[in-house]
């Protein structure tokens, strides 16, 4: 195990594993952890992919966190209180939120085709920036099919889109 930071100072925990990962993929990001499949453990590429995914989480919530307190500033009884974010985070006693803004990301991820195929070009993108540019062309075609077809998205989202956006 080793640890990775996004954003200077948010953590990613690094696991070298098989556990939990399909067989076409080479790693899969938990958000603040991550698994890669012992065999691609020095591909700098397929980290950038997954360090893209956990920027992606603490975004998301990042944000989760800011609505939580905009909606306690609104609906609670102590708006004052509940209006800066650190303290309607930890004083909001509602497990159910705490469950909404750890989850938000996978919640989007998973609900919304559009915001799946976004943040996985967006990933995709940093992980070939990673090749050299002779190898660039043939990893961009083979990612746009990955894309197409791995991700469970609606028939819209084709190869050839997928390559225009990478
Ligand atoms: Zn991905």
């Amino acid at each position: 195990m080793k640890i990775k930071f996004v954003f200077k100072i948010l953590p990613v925990l690094v696991f070298y594993s098989d556990f939990l990962l399909k067989t076409w993929m080479g790693a899969r990001s938990f958000g603040f952890f991550m698994i890669i499949r012992p065999t691609a453990r020095s591909s700098d590429a397929i980290m950038a992919h997954e360090l893209e995914h956990s920027r992606q989480y603490y975004l998301c919530t990042t944000t989760g966190v800011i609505l939580l307190a905009i909606f306690g500033f609104i609906f609670s009884h102590e708006p004052l209180l509940y209006g800066l974010v650190i303290f309607g985070f930890i004083f909001s006693h509602e497990p159910l939120l705490y469950g909404l803004v750890i989850g938000f990301f996978p919640l989007l991820y998973l609900t919304i085709p559009r915001f799946r195929y976004d943040m996985e070009v967006a990933a995709y993108k940093e992980q070939l920036r990673r090749y050299e540019p002779a190898q660039r062309e043939a990893m961009k075609n083979h990612f746009a099919n990955i894309i197409a077809t791995k991700y469970k998205l609606p028939a819209k989202y084709t190869k050839e889109r997928a390559y225009g956006d990478l």
